[in-house]
This record gives C-alpha cells, sequence and structure tokens, in this order.
C-alpha cells in the first residue's frame, strides 16, 4: 500500500493547503490551535495550525479547546463572509464551518507565543523549549530547507558516481588541527577514543579500498568555542576522489554546491569562480573574501619607494583601502577608534586621508607626503571629492590582516543579503606559521595535502613559501569548506613530516594505522568537506547557524532542553576509570 503524502487515516487535507476548489467539501484537519477569538455568545473562530499553514474554523464557544491544543477537526469548507476575506493567509478566502472538534490533546499554555519573533524570545528559552519554537513558522521553513539542500546534495553526488558509505564515530585521534572530544574506553581504562573531527582519515582509506568515489553528509565534532557560524557538531557533505585532479574535484562539488542552491533559491548560480589565495589576500586582505562589494585593498608600497614619511619608508607592504564618500562620516572619534583597531590586531598603525571637495587630500600627515606621492594616491586608489583613505605600511600579512578586517567592518551587507556570490580560493599555503612551542612550521589544512608541483624545490629553502593543492569554497565571506589533493607517495609524506617535524617514530605511533595502507597501492586522490549548516544558514537568510539546526547548543555549549552536559554518576566514573579532580580556585 503505498500511503499520500499529506493525507492519513485521521485527516483529509492540510490546514495550509485548503482554498476556493474545496468549497462545499466536508474536510478533516489535525493539528495545534493557534488562535481562538470568541465571535458573539454561540460561535468562537479557531486558527488551526500545522507546517502547512493555518486555516480558520468556526466552532461552537462551549467546546473548550485553547493555544496549543492538539484537536481535530471536521467540517465544510465555505467561502469567508464578504469584508472577512485575509489577504495575508494562503487560505484567507475561505473558512470550515459545521465544525465537529475532537481535542486529541490538551495542552499547558506556551512558554512563548508560537507567532512571536524570534528576536522577541530569549534565545536560552526558544532552546529550552525548542519543541515548541519549532513549531514556529520560521524554523518549519528552516529545517525542510535544510531537507531541500540534503535531498539535493545526494542527488548531485550520486548522479555523478559517487557512493554513500558511513565511517565510525569512534575513531583514533587524527591531526586536523582542532581540540577533539575524547570517549573514555570502559574496556582499557585510560585510553579514549575521539570523535571524529571529520572522515578524513577513512575516506581517503576508502580510495585505497578502491571505492573510486565516496561521499557522506557525515557528522563532525569540535570541541572549539562556539561562535555564530560554528557549533561543536555540525554537518558536511564530505567527499573523497580516486584519479583525479584539483579540477575534477571542484567540478564534483560546485555541482552539489550549485544544485543544492538552485533547490531552495529557484536560481542556478553561474558557474564558481577561482582565485588563488595570493591574490585574495592581495585584492581582499582575507582567505575568505567577501565579493559581494568593493573596496578592494590597493597596492601602494612603489609609490613610496623614497618617501621621507617615516611611518612609509622602508616597509615591507604599503596598501591602502579607499571608503567610498565616507569622509564626513568619520570623525575624529570614529578615526580613533579604527585606528586602535588596527593596533589591535598588530599593526604599527593606520594612516587616514579625507579628499576635500577640492580634490585635496585633508590629514594630520599630509605634510609629510610630497606632492607626486599626493597625487599619485589619488590617482591609484582612484580617489574622488569625500572618499576616505586608509592606509597600512607593516609586513605584508599585517596590511593584509588589517585592511581586510576593515574592509569586511566597514563594508560588508549581512551574510545573507545577495547576490550569492561563491569563489573557490586555490593555491593555500602548505604551511601556516611557527608552532610556538616546537617551533616547526604548522600544516595550512592537514598534513596529508599535496604540496604544489612547481615549488618542490623550495622545501627546504623556503618552506613558507610553498603552495600547497588545498582549496576553500567561499560563499558572501563565510567559509564552506576545504579539501586537497592528497599525499599518496610514502616518501612525499615523509617530507612533509620532516618540514613539520614530525619524525618516523612519531608518524607510525600517530598515522601507521593510516599510513600502512598507502603502502598497498594508494590511487591518486582527492577531496573536499563543506558544512552544510553554513550553506543552509545563508540560503535560509539566517546569520546564525543555530536557527538551522533542530537542536543546537548554546555559545557556551549547553543544551537548555536536556541540560547535558550533565555530571557522570560515580559508578559510571569508576567503570571508566576516571576520577574527576575538584574545580581549581
Ligand atoms: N577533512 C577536511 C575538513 O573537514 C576536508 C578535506 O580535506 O576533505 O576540513
Amino acid at each position: 500500500m503505498t500511503i499520500s503524502t499529506r493525507q492519513t487515516s485521521m485527516r483529509t487535507h492540510m490546514c495550509g493547503e485548503i482554498g476556493t476548489s474545496d468549497i462545499g467539501q466536508t474536510v478533516t484537519v489535525c493539528g495545534w490551535v493557534a488562535k481562538r477569538r470568541e465571535h458573539g455568545d454561540k460561535l468562537a473562530f479557531v486558527d488551526l495550525r500545522d507546517y502547512s499553514g493555518i486555516v480558520q474554523c468556526v466552532i461552537d464557544n462551549a467546546v473548550d479547546v485553547r493555544s496549543e491544543y492538539v484537536v481535530k477537526i471536521t467540517g465544510v469548507v465555505r467561502p469567508r463572509p464578504e469584508g472577512t476575506v485575509n489577504v495575508n493567509l494562503s487560505t484567507g478566502e475561505v473558512e470550515i464551518g459545521e465544525c465537529l472538534v475532537e481535542v486529541l490533546r490538551s495542552a499547558e499554555p506556551p512558554p512563548f507565543p508560537v507567532d512571536a519573533r524570534a528576536d522577541d524570545v530569549d534565545e536560552n528559552v526558544r532552546l529550552q523549549y525548542r519543541y515548541i519554537d519549532i513549531r514556529r513558522e520560521r524554523m518549519q521553513k528552516n529545517l525542510r530547507t535544510r531537507a531541500k539542500v540534503n535531498s539535493a546534495v545526494r542527488t548531485a553526488m550520486e548522479s555523478q558516481g559517487f557512493v554513500e558509505v558511513e565511517t565510525p564515530m569512534l575513531v583514533p585521534s587524527t591531526p586536523e588541527g582542532a581540540r577533539e572530544f575524547l570517549v573514555p574506553s570502559r574496556k582499557e581504562p585510560g585510553s579514549f577514543y575521539a570523535l571524529p573531527q571529520s572522515p578524513q582519515l577513512f575516506k581517503q582509506l576508502l580510495m585505497v579500498a578502491g571505492i573510486d568515489r565516496y561521499y557522506q553528509i557525515a557528522r563532525c565534532l569540535r570541541d572549539e568555542d562556539l561562535r555564530a557560524d560554528r557549533q561543536y557538531e555540525f554537518m558536511q557533505l564530505d567527499a573523497e576522489m580516486s584519479f583525479v585532479n584539483q579540477d575534477d574535484v571542484l567540478a564534483a562539488i560546485s555541482a552539489a554546491v550549485i544544485a543544492a542552491a538552485e533547490s531552495v533559491t529557484g536560481v542556478k548560480p553561474d558557474p564558481i569562480q577561482q582565485i588563488t589565495w595570493r591574490e585574495a589576500m592581495e585584492r581582499f586582505g582575507v582567505d575568505k573574501p567577501d565579493l559581494r562589494f568593493g573596496m578592494e585593498l590597493t597596492e601602494l608600497t612603489a609609490i613610496f619607494s623614497s618617501t621621507e614619511f617615516k611611518a612609509f619608508a622602508g616597509a615591507e607592504s604599503i596598501k591602502g583601502i579607499r571608503v567610498e564618500g565616507k569622509a564626513e562620516e568619520f570623525g575624529r572619534n570614529k578615526l580613533d577608534a579604527l585606528t586602535d583597531r588596527a593596533k589591535k590586531m598588530g599593526a604599527k598603525g593606520l594612516v587616514w586621508l579625507k579628499v576635500t571637495t577640492d580634490g585635496t587630500l585633508e590629514s594630520p600627515v599630509v605634510k609629510f607626503l610630497s606632492a607626486n606621492e599626493q597625487s599619485q594616491l589619488i590617482s591609484t586608489l582612484q580617489a574622488q571629492a569625500g572618499d576616505l583613505l586608509l592606509i597600512v605600511a607593516d609586513k605584508w600579512s599585517m596590511t593584509c590582516e588589517v585592511l581586510g578586517t576593515l574592509r569586511n567592518e566597514l563594508g560588508r551587507p549581512p551574510v545573507h543579503q545577495g547576490p550569492y556570490r561563491y569563489v573557490w580560493v586555490t593555491e593555500f599555503p602548505l604551511f601556516v606559521g611557527v608552532d610556538k612551542e616546537t617551533g616547526q612550521p604548522k600544516p595550512g589544512h592537514h598534513p596529508f595535502c599535496q604540496p604544489h608541483p612547481d615549488d618542490l624545490d623550495k622545501f627546504s629553502s623556503d618552506p613558507m613559501s610553498v603552495r600547497s593543492l588545498a582549496y576553500d569554497l567561499v560563499l558572501n565571506g563565510w567559509e564552506l569548506g576545504s579539501g586537497s589533493i592528497r599525499i599518496h607517495e610514502p616518501e612525499m609524506q615523509r617530507r612533509v613530516f620532516t618540514a613539520l617535524g614530525i619524525s618516523e617514530d612519531e608518524a607510525n605511533r600517530k598515522f601507521g594505522f593510516f599510513l600502512k595502507p598507502f603502502t598497498y597501492g594508494a590511487p591518486p586522490h582527492g577531496g573536499f568537506a563543506f558544512g552544510l549548516d553554513r550553506l543552509v544558514a545563508i540560503l535560509a537568510g539566517e546569520e546564525n547557524i543555530r536557527e538551522v539546526i533542530a537542536f543546537p547548543k548554546t555559545q557556551s555549549g549547553q543544551d537548555p532542553m536536556t541540560n547535558a552536559p550533565t555530571r557522570a554518576e560515580n559508578k559510571q566514573l569508576d567503570e571508566l576509570g576516571i576520577r574527576v579532580l575538584p574545580p581549581k580556585v
């Protein structure tokens, strides 16, 4: 027997779908009482709600139904009396009359009205009563948007020959950079599993195993401080492919992202453009550029090659941004605040200049700049009267960081505001920064990324300039995900481990289970993973991924509904061989 998507043995229609074509029909609807209004002595109006919407039912006012009661109503669909049509409601032209009401379940008054705006209710209260919060139209829509995205992603991956394989949740510790959640072993007290930061190692082993194209909508867990775009547990589309180069991976993942976006917005995004990491840093100052607005960073170093201005003389890099038409808006206090912001990030300072109506520059530092420098500055930045110019002279990375941050802070629209601008950022550095404890370089992504073939000779001479075949996908300034072509030759893996200061012994101890299989015939392979929560949030028009997750944790990592995390019983701890020390004072 096939069952209808909507009709059940208890109902014939969904509330939100009743319309003029049903007039005269007897229908049965089930749902929650959204509102009750008395209508004269004998009758009451009840707005009945299910996920599809609301329908007005006219009932005998002696029937005891109140807000959020669960009821079943059978009645006849009829046009609303003239003058009472509600154009804001999909069912606003009709109502259900001659109603027979069956109360399926009474309800306590809800802690907040289900039609309240999210902003009007404390988020902790929303999360404590999440099952009521999800009754709200917006949450219903968001969770359904999420399901659409999952489904479109699955279809896109499967139509490209990817096979869904599930990987374990109890895994050994893996080196992906984030802090891990540990799970104590009862059988081996003192030993721990880790919860997977991602299925990284397993998906690569699936390539050794000949699966060829793997995907999974995978739960990943990272014990990192939470914020608007981060939760302890989050979902990724995780994928890996054999016998591919970078373009193959980008094409496969682009297809899934484009299908997901189209399933929600109805509009197929343009092919996703690519820029290199270097270009992203040069133009936008950050590795997750928001391409929806201009205000790009402009290179100014050459203009000041023989400057007398001390703050600029000899600087490794001088860059500027033009904040269009904002000169007047930025008085002394605001300018001081910008300068403080730049200093907090580690810059030596921030130079600001305003372009006056006659096209000259106004700033406490103008007197130190030659006429030629001033005119070149104006022409290079294409500055117009009324613009505010911000300049940083420092190390290259510092000029990028400061101006990239200020550009975002001064110009960035809310993340979901269109147009959607996807971009692949490629050629990330293989190493970033130096580990404070060991003094060794740290992996830019994880230690299994293939170095760029053109940079192999720089490995020992200039490791920090070695590029990798690692790439990120960015949407409106949010990093959706990362991936890379992997190392599949033990010799190359050894070189990278050596550069990272990981000895052969340590490598074997930590990742032996992963490295050994590579000696049994590993195909060239590469992959990617992107965060579904982030993609869904942007497509659903939400600033915070908690709005698209059914049961998220609060910013402090708690679940006000279940009270997790809770204290374990002593008996459980004894079995695990764990002793909890009193908190440090
Ligand atoms: N495992 C990586 C991550 O979660 C993605 C990848 O390299 O495929 O960021």
